[in-house]
């Protein structure tokens, strides 16, 4: 078994599409292991992005995800990461999420792509220790 990291970004608690990602979530079969609604610091949505400092994208991204208020979750089953990331679909919603994918289904843009997993174990751990420093 194994643990992920899902956000549901601003834009998905804005257009109140928590209950649909949590609800695909159960229905794939994964665990809800903790669950947090909350506002991010600057800090943390830096460290979370920390890959992506230096990108052209980065300061909007750290805009982005300090706007409003972040559903954070750590998810957990077999294989929990790659089923994550099937469950919300490719970074780009229109050329890489397939339909029935959470982004396929349900957003437009990279920029406001709705969720977040993460993208490997190394990252995951480090992800939830960041988010959820008391698992
Ligand atoms: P996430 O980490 O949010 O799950 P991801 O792993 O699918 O996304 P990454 O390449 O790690 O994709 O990018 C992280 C986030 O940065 C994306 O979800 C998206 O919101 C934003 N992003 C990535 N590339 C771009 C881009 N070219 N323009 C704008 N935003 C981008």
């Amino acid at each position: 078994t194994e643990r992920t990291l899902v956000l549901v970004k601003p834009d998905g608690v804005e257009r109140k599409l928590v209950g649909e990602v949590i609800s695909r979530i159960e229905r794939k079969g994964l665990d809800i292991v903790a669950m947090d609604l909350r506002t991010v610091e600057r800090d943390l949505a830096a460290q979370h992005y920390a890959e992506h400092d230096g990108k052209p994208f980065f300061s909007s991204l750290l805009e982005f995800i300090t706007s409003g208020p972040v559903l954070a979750a750590v998810v957990e089953g077999p294989r929990a990461i790659a089923a994550w990331r099937q469950v919300a679909g490719g970074t780009d919603p229109v050329e890489k999420a397939t339909p029935g994918s959470i982004r396929g289904d349900l957003a437009l843009e990279t920029g406001s792509n709705l969720v977040h997993g993460s993208d490997s174990p190394e990252s995951a751990d480090r992800e939830i220790k960041l988010w959820f420093p008391s698992l």
